[in-house]
């Protein structure tokens, strides 16, 4: 396995930063950034962080295909998650004279 993969940001190599310029005086390049490949996102820890040096570039990818993206897993009604709402008057611990309501939304395990 090659320890590296090339950011698959789509503006990555545009990116005015010292660490992406290489070559020699007067044909120097912006380069794409190398992702290293190590024990944090690799296996079970595979995230975006494996194909991007950044969320800016990530966020670029994912702009550009995003229609691709949303057809993976579209999403045409809602998803619910059961769960208990109970609000409880409490009295302040630093000034006694006030009360204010909190509210717990706890869910609901249906399993
Ligand atoms: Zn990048």
């Amino acid at each position: 396995m090659s320890s590296h993969i090339w950011c698959h940001g789509t503006n990555c190599h545009k990116s005015r930063t010292q660490d992406r310029v290489r070559g020699s005086k007067g044909s120097k390049v912006l380069r794409t950034r190398k992702v290293k490949q190590d024990e944090w996102n690799t296996g079970d820890r595979r995230s975006m962080y494996s194909y991007f040096c950044s969320n800016g570039c990530y966020n670029d990818f994912a702009n550009k295909h995003i229609e691709r993206v949303i057809a993976i897993e579209p999403r045409t009604e809602p998803l619910e998650t059961p769960v208990d709402v109970v609000k409880e008057k409490v009295t302040s611990r630093w000034n006694t004279d006030h009360t204010y309501v909190e509210t717990r939304i706890t869910r609901v395990d249906n399993t």
